[in-house]
């Protein structure tokens, strides 16, 4: 992985994918790999055929998240073959590199390593591929963008204003390079004491909302800042395949996707 690409500007989207959806945030921490692995694995409940592509490929969560840490095999050395976790097809940077260094490259490197993660790997016949982006706007979303014909992109923010206002660039990006904005989703929304049941809105009240509203966009969920969730991702068994209220909200934000 990680060659210079060739192909110029040919198509680098796997045949047999019925949606290919892109998972993106202006910032980093917000949620972004939380949302995309927890959105795959509701949609592999649901008896769908899922795949789930880190393109973070400076910094790989998704074999973390998903509970994988083999190396995926290549039987004829040329083509990859997923690893599977939860039901879902997963591939990532992260599984084919030492976890613990830095991939310290540039962008024809990264751009070689998407093409090959889409185009090198086995996804056989998806209903969807979820594609967890790298946070802003640089060479991995717009090789994606114009390559790979995502068919909806979903923006992943919590509802501070700085996180509010790179999501706002990704969505600018996003138009300019004809990818269907589907809706945003507001991370981190509020957190209920566990105690009192007060309900602290610790990154502000509705941001994202009030945003998507502004821009026409549906607001697909509103998800809590929720100590189940961050300790399922850290378990690599994402809050979703439980059976908690953070579940059902991923699997309501499934179907709304994906009927
Ligand atoms: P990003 O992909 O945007 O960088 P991550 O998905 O890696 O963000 O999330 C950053 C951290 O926040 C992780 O430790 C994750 O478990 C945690 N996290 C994400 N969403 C929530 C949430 N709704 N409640 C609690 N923790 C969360």
């Amino acid at each position: 992985l990680g060659q210079h690409p060739k192909g110029g500007n040919a198509s680098i989207r796997p045949e047999g994918i019925g949606a290919l959806l892109a998972v993106a945030s202006g910032k980093g921490g917000v949620g972004k790999s939380t949302v995309a692995a927890n959105l795959a694995v509701a949609l592999a409940r649901q008896g769908r055929r899922v795949g789930l592509l880190d393109a973070d490929i400076h910094g790989p969560s998704q074999p973390r998240m998903m509970g994988l840490s083999a190396r995926p095999a290549s039987p004829d050395g040329t083509r990859i073959t997923p690893l599977e976790a939860h039901g879902v097809k997963v591939m990532s940077i992260g599984l084919m590199l030492d976890p613990a260094k830095a991939v310290i490259w540039r962008g024809p490197m990264l751009m070689g390593a998407l093409q090959q993660m889409l185009a090198q790997v086995d996804w056989g016949d998806l209903d969807a591929l979820i594609v967890d982006l790298p946070p802003g706007t640089g060479d991995v979303q717009l090789t994606l963008s114009q390559r790979a014909r995502p068919d909806g992109a979903i923006i992943v923010s919590t509802p501070q204003d700085v996180a509010l206002l790179d999501a706002r660039k990704a969505m600018d990006m996003f138009r300019t390079l004809e990818v269907p904005i589907l809706g945003m989703i507001e991370n981190m929304s509020f957190f209920t004491c566990p105690d009192c049941g007060h309900e602290a809105h610790v990154f502000g009240h509705g941001g994202v909302k009030h945003e998507a509203e502004g821009l026409g966009l549906p607001l697909l969920a509103a998800l809590p800042i929720d100590l189940e969730t961050r300790l399922a991702g850290d378990a690599g068994c994402p809050v979703a395949a439980g059976d908690s209220p953070a579940a059902r909200a991923y699997a309501e934000l499934a179907l709304r996707l994906i009927r």
